[in-house]
């Protein structure tokens, strides 16, 4: 039985990795703090609650476990967060990757699969955000990302640590059997807002600008289905099993779409009206931020079938109805 220890395994997308890597034959063992995840979520192996601020817990789980490899997706990820509280971004992402960095080294675990961010690119009009585009991150959350994409990069220098670093564009939708979804507590993210709206559990959705240099000036991202990119995540697991060489991989779709886009899409999907007002911009927020690489599909044969912004509201609202892990 082949465990991989994976960080965050009880938040939205390390929930879909586990169930993911239980379907591929692996054990996922979660180990996550329950800050914004949710122990119901933790469905496809053990779960180990602790921090990665907790050196001493966090050698105990390498000791018991034995893992093949890590997954690391526990972060804190709100932009608007990052700006207005830096230094919970600083400690709590980079002091605790390296922590988690530091006992996988120590426990001879030599695979890391990192959960990384198109952030990290920052505001760049016009270049082509492919994987050896410039990293300048206009947030602390991007910040904090790309540090830790270094550290990565140090540590395997010294030790022989291999790593698969995925630059997530925008995530979205739901595990099409409902078993696990999307549940933040406070939820930031567009989807699951617009299906709050709809749904009448918020009054509106709040567009975040609408003076972006864009056609309808809202802005731009690049959605990604969960499913397609936990598939991801077991092929680039499967990559460093075999002895390959640490490399990034963008995953996104290349087409973007604009909040205004999203809201039409919802509205059709969900055949409902989606209440919403304008607002100002949200502090830290890119105009654009579409992948411009296809190296995922290529090198690792990677094939985005359900992200299409139909499938992914189709299957957010799907578990969005089933009102899971709500209080
Ligand atoms: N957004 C918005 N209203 C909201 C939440 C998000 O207009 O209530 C916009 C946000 O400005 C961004 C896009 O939707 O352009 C996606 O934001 P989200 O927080 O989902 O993801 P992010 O791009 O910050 O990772």
């Amino acid at each position: 039985m082949t465990h991989i220890l994976v960080t965050g395994g009880a938040g939205y997308i390390g929930s879909h990795a586990c169930k993911a890597l239980k379907a591929a034959g692996f054990t996922p063992v979660t180990y996550d703090n329950l800050s914004t995840g949710w122990a119901e979520a933790v469905k496809f192996g053990p779960f180990e609650q602790g921090d990665l601020l907790d050196r001493a817990r966090l050698e105990q789980v390498f000791a018991t476990y034995r893992p093949a490899a890590v997954m690391h997706f526990a972060a804190l990820s709100q932009v608007g967060e990052s700006m207005t509280d830096p230094g919970r971004y600083w400690r709590e992402n980079v002091t605790g990757a390296l922590n988690l960095i530091e006992a996988a080294v120590a426990a001879d675990c030599l695979n890391i699969v990192f959960s990384s961010t198109c952030a990290t690119y920052g505001e760049q009009d016009g270049v082509t955000l492919d994987e050896d585009c410039a990293q300048l991150p206009i947030n602390a959350y991007g910040g904090s990302k790309r540090a830790i994409e270094d550290m990565l990069r140090d540590f395997g220098a010294a030790t022989g640590l291999r790593h698969v670093i995925f630059r997530y564009f925008n995530v979205a939708g739901a595990d099409p059997e409902a078993e696990v979804g999307e549940f933040h507590q406070p939820e930031t993210h567009l989807i699951p807002l617009m299906l709050d709206a709809i749904a009448g559990k918020r009054a509106a959705l709040t567009i975040y600008g609408t003076d972006y240099d864009t056609p309808d000036g809202t802005c731009i991202r690049d959605y990604v289905h969960v499913c397609d990119l936990v598939d991801a995540h077991v092929l680039g697991l499967k990559w460093l099993l075999a002895g390959k060489d640490s490399r990034v991989f963008n995953l996104g779709t290349g087409k973007g779409f604009s909040v205004r886009e999203v809201i039409d899409h919802s509205r059709a999907v969900t055949n409902r009206d989606v209440p919403f007002t304008e607002g100002p911009r949200r502090a830290g927020d890119c105009t654009r931020l579409v992948s411009g690489s296809t190296r995922a599909e290529a090198e690792l044969g990677w094939r985005p079938d359900r992200s299409t912004l139909q499938t992914m509201i189709a299957d957010a609202w799907r578990w969005h109805q089933t009102g899971h892990f709500e209080r």
